[in-house]
């Protein structure tokens, strides 16, 4: 069941991960079916170049597998991943890594600012949660409240996680995050002071230039 969303699925975390951004098969991938009932979520610890779509297993909204063809475990990550839809309605994928430019505003509790118009594509915020277990109960609350204010949550000590309307979204998110992380922490080599963040206006009327320029 669920085949094209797991292709899509299994394109988006090798794509992440010849980006740099999975190392020693970390972070993991979700998406959900269109009326909201079950999620495939990319397998604990596999080679991801090697998937194939029977090595997805698929979740329904009680967590319970309900399929699992090869017999691989789902990521132990699964609650934060169903936790980030219950919040947000318009993601119907997710991505979580321990990218490491991202990870280290996470690491510090820091916010990444937007320094760079690639903060326009996963909509320039950035919000903190509290460091808890991977995997844990606690780890997937913390996710909900700063999800009703950002696209993507920095998770203390751990890594970064954001969501998409599929598979190709969510993981091209999570890579622009990964960018103005990395360029803001260049910016500070070079000058040793706090960058200049883009103002909100700038990106609203960016919005709007780039809506008029698709009409
Ligand atoms: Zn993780």
């Amino acid at each position: 069941m669920l085949e094209t969303l797991k292709e899509e699925l299994i394109q988006a975390a090798i794509q992440a991960e010849k980006d740099g951004l999975c190392k020693n098969k970390s972070g993991n991938f979700s998406a959900i079916d269109q009326k909201r009932k079950f999620m495939v979520i990319t397998p604990s610890g596999s080679e991801r170049k090697d998937l194939s779509v029977d090595d997805i297993p698929v979740l329904n909204w009680n967590g319970e597998v309900i399929e699992n063809k090869s017999g691989l475990k789902p990521s132990s990550e699964w609650k934060m991943h169903l936790a980030a839809y219950e919040t947000r309605n318009d993601f119907f994928a997710v991505a979580h890594t321990h990218s490491h430019f991202a990870t280290s505003f996470a690491i510090c509790g820091k916010k990444i600012s937007p320094v760079a118009f690639e903060a326009y594509f996963y909509g320039w915020k950035t919000e903190l949660a509290d460091a808890f277990l991977p995997g844990s109960k606690e780890l997937a609350e913390s996710v909900k409240k700063p999800l009703q204010i950002a696209d993507v949550v920095l998770l203390k000590n751990h890594g970064v996680l954001t969501g998409g309307k599929n598979s190709e979204d969510a993981r091209q998110k999570i890579t622009y995050v990964e960018d103005v992380a990395q360029l803001y922490f260049y910016a500070l080599q070079i000058d040793g002071k706090e960058p200049t963040s883009i103002p909100e206006k700038q990106f609203l009327d960016y919005h709007d230039y780039c809506c008029n320029a698709n009409k």
